[in-house]
């Protein structure tokens, strides 16, 4: 059994100040196998700590968080960011690279999320939805998620969301031998705590007054 954390974000996201590096690190030392890298509408870290990667048992996903109309997206497995980020064109540009795209924090009221009605009406163009971001601080947001894979019957994705250090590896995505086709499969099941959620969200607020973004 392996498990990845599937939403990581580093300093190339304006909300973080987590090194690269140090990403890399604290993932193997918190008993990951994996990481996807998932910086706001940005790829260059994923590839960094890829190339860093020197671990043939650790895995690095190179990936992107979108900020889609009016929600957010993971796209896992992709070469660039798509260059317009609508939702079809988001859909086709991540379809042609082969990548697989996922609901992230879908029904979080405090974040940016997609309406129930828009994931149902376009759930074929889905590969899965996250179940459980330890960044939701209050748990019924992660609970109607899990709600909507049962009735979509979607495949189950999990991360930390983590922005710096401590929130690392804190959700975990489990599956068999291979990521890709676990979760075209649905073999995958989602673990993680939220406890780190709170300072998380506290951390970023601090930072952005701090870099005034
Ligand atoms: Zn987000
Ligand atoms: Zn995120």
């Amino acid at each position: 059994m392996k498990a990845y954390d599937l939403h990581c974000h580093t300093w190339y996201s304006p909300c973080s100040n987590l090194n690269p590096k140090l990403a890399l690190k604290l993932a193997k030392k918190r008993g990951l196998n994996g990481i996807a890298i998932t910086d706001h509408n940005e790829i260059k870290a994923a590839y960094q700590i890829s190339k860093l990667n020197k671990d043939k048992d650790f895995e690095v996903v190179i990936a992107s968080e979108l900020s889609v109309n009016g929600g957010h997206l993971t796209a896992l497995y992709i070469n660039e960011v798509p260059k317009k980020l609508d939702f079809f064109s988001v859909v086709d540009s991540v379809r042609s690279q082969g990548g697989l795209l996922i609901l992230a924090h879908p029904y979080d009221l405090t974040r940016r999320h997609f309406n129930k009605e828009f994931i149902f009406k376009n759930k074929k163009y889905f590969d899965g939805i996250e179940v459980f971001n330890s960044r939701e601080i209050f748990h019924i947001f992660n609970k109607k998620a899990e709600n909507s894979r049962k009735e979509l019957n979607f495949a189950a994705v999990g991360g930390s969301d983590s922005h710096f250090s401590f929130e690392v590896g804190r959700t975990k995505t489990f599956f068999e031998d291979n990521l890709y086709k676990s979760i075209k499969n649905k073999q995958t099941f989602v673990s993680g705590t939220n406890l780190y959620g709170l300072p998380g969200h506290f951390f970023t607020r601090i930072h952005k007054l701090l870099n005034k973004f």
